[in-house]
């Protein structure tokens, strides 16, 4: 045992893989304005490496934050020092990320699995093997599915796109997508269920029938494939693309920071070692222009669905302005609906709202930029959970995280087909 834990420590050196040993998430409340720019501050401090997990909605909402073994004394000296309220959410960081290694590599199958049926959707699975999922999905039902190929990534991966589609020509569409932000497993896995669940219920089920007799699903379940390959070889906890930045050692873009819609205005950051950095222009990156490209091509798009996670919210536009968008009444309307759905399930409660008003400002966001081209049913969701887990969410989680996901996506989809033509 001793010698097996020597060779992974050091085939985790020779390998560089980022250990998050002893990092803690802290669920910090600060009681007041003062307080609350005084963590703004901190974590804007670059020396202290935080990583902000969620930001506070409000003066009353609570804000987490990741912050390395080595800056942890500074930061707690300074809570206490200020008298701002914190609780330690994750203990060790690192001892999570072991735990859901081993899960995941208790449930990996010795045989790649030859169907999407032996598919095992309750575990977490790299690019490469929701790529192979992705060809599976499209040779059982070649009637049904096909793959488009949006575009390609900064290092080169393909952008792939599953159509569902029962025939017709450029019928109205519904776009989906999850994984923009590569850490959120949760969402590339729910995306996954997602699309099997589509071929499932064709045929079988009334409503996802008459949606697909009617309209076509475009759905994008790996959005920033380099991110999402480093999340699992090198960092678990990476976020932006992989792209570097020329004049600074930090890589990446936040590709939901990236949209021509309030792009560069507050709600984003000019500086490429933050995790909300916007890229040197609107659309500079391949992920989020070939999505551009798309909608724009097909001119028919009447729903835009951008997943993330973690926090259970519902929301539409804006982020970028506390100004409500024209359709804020059906929009909030049709929210609440979908979230009511939702926690017929399990009793998951969501809170919905606009962007801005519901999580934070934030600009450049895809959602904003999709409502300003003209399609009204443009949401964002934010799956589980509320904070015990974060990013980490464990996989006997996805089934039921993706199963109430797809009864509010099924209100939205409704709703879409029933009121556009
Ligand atoms: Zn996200």
């Amino acid at each position: 045992m001793k010698v097996l834990l020597v060779l992974v420590a050091l085939s985790v050196a020779i390998i560089g893989k980022e250990t998050f040993e002893g990092h803690q998430v802290l669920r910090i409340t600060g009681k007041d304005e003062f307080q609350h720019s005084l963590l703004k501050d901190m974590a804007e401090m670059e020396h202290l490496q935080l990583d902000v997990w969620m930001e506070p909605i409000d003066l009353s909402t609570p804000v987490d934050i990741r912050v390395p073994f080595t800056s942890l004394q500074t930061v707690k000296a300074f809570l206490e020092t200020e008298d701002i309220p914190y609780s330690v959410m994750i203990m060790d960081l690192q001892v999570m990320l072991d735990e859901e290694k081993e899960q995941r590599l208790s449930a990996a199958c010795a045989t790649e699995p030859r169907t999407t049926d032996d598919y095992n959707y309750t575990n977490y699975h790299n690019g490469d093997e929701i790529y192979s999922f992705q060809d599976m999905l499209v040779a059982e039902n070649p009637k049904l599915v096909s793959k488009i190929v949006i575009g390609q990534s900064y290092e080169g991966r393909p952008l792939n796109v599953l159509k569902f589609s029962t025939g017709g020509t450029n019928r109205r569409g519904i776009w989906i997508n999850t994984g923009i932000h590569s850490r959120e497993w949760i969402t590339q896995a729910s995306g996954t269920w997602f699309a099997k669940k589509i071929v499932t219920d064709y045929g079988h089920d009334a409503a996802l029938t008459a949606i697909l007799d009617n309209m076509d699903i475009f759905l994008e379940i790996v959005t920033n494939p380099d991110g999402y390959n480093y999340s699992h070889k090198t960092n678990r906890m990476w976020r932006k693309t992989r792209k570097p930045n020329p004049g600074s050692s930090c890589d990446g873009t936040d590709l939901n920071r990236n949209w021509d819609a309030g792009f560069g205005t507050a709600g984003s950051s000019g500086n490429p070692c933050d995790q909300t950095y916007r890229g040197p222009k609107a659309h500079s990156e391949s992920e989020v222009k070939s999505i551009v490209d798309f909608v724009k091509s097909h001119g028919n798009l009447k729903a835009f669905i951008d997943i993330h996670s973690y926090s259970q919210r519902l929301m539409y536009p804006y982020g970028y302005t506390a100004t409500p968008c024209n359709d804020q009444r059906e929009l909030h309307d049709l929210a609440r609906k979908a979230i009511t759905g939702l926690a017929s399930l399990y009793g998951t409660s969501f809170r919905y709202g606009s962007v801005m008003t519901t999580i934070y400002r934030a600009s450049g966001i895809s959602i904003d930029w999709s409502y300003n081209q003209g399609i009204k049913y443009s949401y964002t969701f934010e799956l589980r959970d509320t904070g015990r887990y974060g990013f980490i969410l464990p996989a006997n989680q996805i089934i039921p995280t993706a199963k109430e996901a797809w009864l509010a996506l099924m209100a939205i989809m409704e709703h879409t087909k029933d009121n556009t033509n």
